[in-house]
């Protein structure tokens, strides 16, 4: 007879085991969810770009990435770079392994913009470098094919 004090596993009614949630389809399905949103994302090393150096990454090591707080380098706000986008960036952007996130969605936006306005400024002054230039070639052409009478203005 069944005493109610014996708590031992022994004692649980054997056959009749219901399926837990980690056996059935929406266990798979919460699991592969917990996988991509949840705080612990799968590495896969094969889809990293090449590591230059001896020392492994802590994600690598870890073989899971983690979602990580950052403080932007630019306006100091404190954000968190989800173990989701981590590996977005290493896995399917192809980041550099020991990179890690530095400025907020909003600073990294302004920074882009600054480099395509820096880009632009500098391709703008070349613009006008070479037109400098090809005046100046014309007045050099101009003072060689002319001499005499240069000379004779000048005296
Ligand atoms: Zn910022």
């Amino acid at each position: 007879m069944h005493k109610p004090d014996d708590t031992s596993p022994t004692a649980a009614p054997a056959g009749r085991r219901h399926k837990t949630e980690a056996d059935s389809a929406l266990g798979r399905r919460a699991r592969r969810c917990a996988e991509i949103f949840g705080r612990r994302v799968a590495v896969d090393t094969s889809r990293l770009a090449r590591n230059h150096s001896c020392a492994m990454p802590g994600f690598v090591e870890r073989g899971y990435y983690v979602d990580q707080d950052f403080t932007c380098k630019d306006c100091g706000v404190t954000g968190v770079w989800t173990a989701a986008r981590q590996r977005w960036w290493y896995e399917v952007m192809h980041g550099d392994p020991w990179t890690t996130a530095r400025r907020c969605a909003r600073c990294r936006r302004l920074e882009r913009e600054r480099i395509a306005a820096a880009r632009r400024a500098q391709v703008e002054g070349e613009r006008r470098n070479a037109a400098h230039k090809a005046k100046a070639d014309r007045w050099q052409a101009l003072k060689n094919t002319a001499p005499t009478r240069r000379r004779k203005r000048l005296r």
